[in-house]
């Protein structure tokens, strides 16, 4: 199908004023300088779909640089792949030059894995089309008519509320492997079934992640877990096996702690637990940090290791530690962890060994330390799972919310004068209950 269908509006049903106005300015500035520009993407999808877009991508005719001549404030960017910002200040707007299928003139290559590895070829509108992962990620829409364009049969999809590949499954994914994790958060996040054809090759084809730089991996991983759906999109990663592609440990965590391999359950409850809150926070628009998904992800075999590390006769602290750094350099193997936020998921671990501790000073200086709120949330979990006693995250929940001198009382109450102190000598510390 290498036409056009043309969706008028009242078939497709967006409002042009649903469109951030410094987009539509944008296209009105590329179409009346003579070139071709639409709304690409999710943008338009979600619009479509009933939702509200997170950005508005736009795909035009014209070359960076001309992008640039009739939008002075446009900043070209990427080496290999160039592309157009538009900024409006420290906001701007992705402007896409039509690309052709990579294989067009030979210049665009693909590895031995038949993965692309170039992809800089300029192309029409309906080769951009063409050259994106699913049907409904490939609509065009165009301003000045009003009207969407649909190259390749996504109108019906979108009817039935299918995720389609466009083309041959197993040769887009062996292209860009990548495209599965896609299709399983989009799924999960639009309540998409992914068309039996689309979805038949991904199981076999999992392991295809291997050869995806880390980097980018680890940027997926954040859309995945911070797109608001982070329960359903974890339950279709591990049943289509790419889960274990992305975080290894937790996939063996999930797989030893499952009742039926004579697990107790606690380490899918924390982590189902941290994704619900991760999802609340997502919905209510609160901050999340990628440290607190490592945390919870890789826990199971920090705290499991961390313990053999004490048995070998490691100070606590130093076998966090230890078991911290074993378990990153798994990790980053499969995906890569920028080191801030690596540093703040080993505080939050080494911190949960402070929680047993109620005197007054130790206390009082802990409410102050600037990782504490992380390392309290994390405890929580801890105990909403059974891991740990809930009667702690309780009285550190109190301790909070009360004054000064009500906070001195509580601490009293728990180690009354200091006849407990002198017991500490020497005994086998123990870094988490
Ligand atoms: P989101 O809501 O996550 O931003 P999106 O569909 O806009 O969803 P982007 O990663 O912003 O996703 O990509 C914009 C568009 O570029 C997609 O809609 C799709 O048309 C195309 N695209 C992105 N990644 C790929 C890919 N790996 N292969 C082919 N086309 C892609
Ligand atoms: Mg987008």
């Amino acid at each position: 199908m290498k036409s056009a269908t043309r969706i008028p509006a009242s078939e497709h049903g967006i409002n042009p004023r649903e469109i951030d106005k410094k987009a539509r300015s944008i296209l009105h500035a590329l179409t009346k300088a003579g070139y071709e520009a639409y709304l690409v993407g999710g943008g338009v999808r979600d619009l479509m779909l009933g939702y509200h877009p997170k950005d508005f991508d736009i795909a035009t005719s014209a070359t960076p640089e001309q992008v640039k001549q009739v939008l002075p404030s446009t900043r070209i960017i990427g080496r290999r792949f160039r592309l157009a910002h538009v900024h409006f200040g420290r906001e701007y707007f992705e402007v896409a030059t039509f690309r052709a299928p990579h294989d067009k003139t030979g210049r665009g290559k693909t590895s031995e894995h038949g993965q692309i590895i170039h992809d800089n070829v300029y192309g029409t509108v309906v080769e951009d089309a063409f050259r994106r992962d699913f049907s409904i990620n490939a609509f065009f829409y165009d301003l000045e008519t009003g009207d969407v364009l649909d190259f390749v049969g996504a109108m019906a999809d979108l009817k039935i509320k299918q995720l389609r590949i466009i083309g041959d499954p197993e040769v887009r994914y062996r292209e860009d492997p990548v495209r599965m994790l896609r299709a399983i958060r989009f799924a999960a996040k639009l309540g998409l079934t992914i068309e039996p054809a689309s979805e038949a090759p991904i199981r076999q084809f999992a392991s295809l992640l291997d050869n995806i730089a880390p980097a980018r991996l680890f940027d997926e991983a954040l859309k995945i877990f911070h797109g608001g759906k982070a329960i359903r999109t974890l339950e279709l990663l591990r049943d289509y096996h790419l889960f274990e592609c992305l975080f290894p440990a937790a996939e063996r965590g999930l797989q030893e702690d499952a009742i039926e391999s004579g697990g107790d359950g606690s380490f899918r409850e924390l982590v189902y637990a941290a994704l619900k809150n991760t999802d609340n926070r997502i919905r209510k628009d609160l901050p999340v940090t990628p440290a607190f998904l490592f945390a919870v992800m890789l826990w199971k075999r920090v705290r499991e290791d961390a313990k053999a590390y004490q048995q070998e006769g490691n100070p606590a602290l130093q076998s966090v530690h230890l078991a911290a750094s074993d378990a990153f350099s798994e990790q980053v193997k499969c995906l890569s962890v920028p080191r801030r936020f690596s540093n703040m998921t080993r505080e939050i671990w080494t911190l949960q060994g402070l929680f047993k501790f109620k005197n007054q000073r130790r206390v009082l200086n802990f409410l102050e330390q600037r990782r504490f709120r992380a390392a309290y949330d994390f405890m929580c979990l801890r105990a909403k799972s059974g891991e740990t006693s809930f009667d702690d995250c309780e009285w550190w929940t109190l301790i909070q919310e009360v004054d000064m001198d009500e906070k001195i009382a509580m601490c009293q109450r728990v180690t009354p004068g200091k006849a407990k102190k002198k017991r500490k000598t020497r005994q086998k510390r123990r870094i988490s209950e």
